[in-house]
């Protein structure tokens, strides 16, 4: 009998953690596991906000697939995916196509704009390893050219972070930690930089605890960052953004954080989506579809007990992946029944920059020096899921 083919798509959280499972789930005389991924290296997007502002290289975000997977055991595609032809059991990819018995959708998301004009042309959305490198770059580029110029234009050395949710929270938090250095390594005056968060809600970070709201505000506040809240951005221009109440804002580097939705492929290749991504059922597959899993950033669900969707996290993609596996081994196996997926919220830690933090872990609040080792021991949690305790200590933060 031919063995069933479990084509994963992403080596995301999810994708990774998935295919990591199945191969400890499924012997090799059980199922072929392919993984499609645009690049031969897996990247760990929580940590992005680092390279971007320049307070971590790029390098450290990232590894080689082949160096944590098993690669007797996972066929590596190295491939963009284009379309999924569900019906066919097909996925078209840039430069080929392959076949699935078992799909895993692990895609992640992109930029959500809202369609307000101007933020691919003129702001920087992407949380890719190369969207970092262009991020920082770009300021270097910035500040060097300011002392180069005739006539000074001040707005230049401007930057605008658009959303004060945790990835613009946590951006801002490296830079505003870096700017003194920034300033003093490229002869710029410290008064001369303004940093603003742009904010369309009433708050920073809209349903986080308002004690650590407050904190987060009051120290990034303390190193020069000026808030601007309940203030939408309603258009994006080269040299700065409007906002609805018509009041412009100047800067020579915007930076877009105001949430995201699922990869496009999502609603391209004809899926039932909100924001792109798929509301799946409790098994994690996609309505009507027994053999097509989603999970991470491109699936959907509700929190029951407010009736909004969970926000997208690795968290969640991670735990996804374990059930996800389970589910696959099952079917193939046509062994025990299919698990439901009920996410178990740990908690949400988000570092400010330098030693700062702000966290809730279970029913804890924590801040400063503590909420900096939980955020640290988080990111090191992962690495020690995907790859044990080599790669944690290999690649691993150090906590203090
Ligand atoms: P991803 O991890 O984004 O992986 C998707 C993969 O698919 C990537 O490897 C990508 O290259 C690949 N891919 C995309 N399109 C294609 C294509 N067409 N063809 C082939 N390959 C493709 N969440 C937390 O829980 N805690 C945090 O502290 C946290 N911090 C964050 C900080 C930042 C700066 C950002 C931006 C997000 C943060 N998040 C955090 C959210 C978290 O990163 C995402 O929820 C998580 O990465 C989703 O995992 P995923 O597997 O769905 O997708
Ligand atoms: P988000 O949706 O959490 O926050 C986006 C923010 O942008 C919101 O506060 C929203 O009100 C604001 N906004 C929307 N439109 C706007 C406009 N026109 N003008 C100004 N502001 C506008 O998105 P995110 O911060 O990109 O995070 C994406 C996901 O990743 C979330 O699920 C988040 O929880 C997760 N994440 C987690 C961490 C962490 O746990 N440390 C860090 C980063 C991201």
């Amino acid at each position: 009998m031919k063995k069933p083919s479990i084509v994963i798509l992403g080596a995301g959280y999810g994708g990774m953690i998935t295919a990591t499972r199945l191969t400890k789930l499924l012997t090799a005389n059980e199922a072929n596991i392919t993984l499609v991924n645009k690049h031969d290296y897996h990247y760990q997007t929580t940590w992005l906000h680092e390279p971007a502002a320049g307070t971590l290289s790029a390098e450290r975000t990232r590894m080689p697939i082949k160096s944590v997977l098993n690669m007797n055991r996972v066929k590596l595609l190295q491939d963009e995916v284009v379309e999924i032809k569900k019906e066919d059991k097909k996925v078209i990819l840039k430069n080929g196509e392959v076949d699935y018995d078992y799909l895993v959708i692990g895609l992640g998301s992109e930029a959500e704009t809202f369609g307000i004009p101007g933020v691919f042309e003129h702001a920087f959305s992407k949380w890719t390893v190369n969207g970092a490198r262009e991020v920082k770059e770009h300021i270097e580029y910035i500040f060097a050219k300011y002392n180069n110029m005739e006539e000074k234009n001040d707005d230049m050395l401007s930057f605008i972070v658009a959303g004060a949710g945790f990835t613009g929270i946590e951006f801002i938090g490296e830079l505003s930690e870096r700017m003194p250095e920034l300033c003093s390594n490229y002869d710029i005056p410290r008064e001369k930089v303004k940093m603003y968060v742009i904010e369309a809600s009433p708050s920073a970070l809209p349903g986080f605890d308002p004690e650590l709201v407050e904190y987060a505000m009051n120290l990034l506040e303390n190193r020069g960052v000026e808030f601007k809240i309940n203030c939408p951005i309603k258009e994006v221009q080269a040299d700065g953004v409007i906002l609805a109440n018509g009041d412009e804002v100047k800067a020579g580097t915007i930076v877009w954080a105001t949430g995201v939705r699922g990869n496009a492929v999502i609603e391209k290749s004809g899926f039932d989506a909100m924001r792109g991504r798929i509301k799946v059922e409790p098994e994690l597959r996609a309505p009507g579809f027994e053999d097509v899993f989603v999970i991470g950033d491109c699936a959907l669900i509700i929190n029951e007990e407010i009736n909004r969707p969970y926000p997208p996290t690795a968290q969640i993609a991670m735990q996804m992946a374990d059930v996800c596996a389970e589910n696959i081994k099952s079917l193939i196996t046509k062994q025990g029944s299919l698990k439901t997926f009920k996410p178990d919220i740990k908690g949400t830690v988000a570092s400010l920059g330098g030693k700062e933090a702000i966290g809730v872990v279970g029913s804890r609040k924590l801040y400063g020096t503590p909420a900096n080792f939980m955020k640290k021991m988080i990111d090191n949690r992962y690495l020690f899921l995907l790859g044990g305790p080599g790669l944690a200590l290999k690649r691993g933060k150090s906590p203090l």
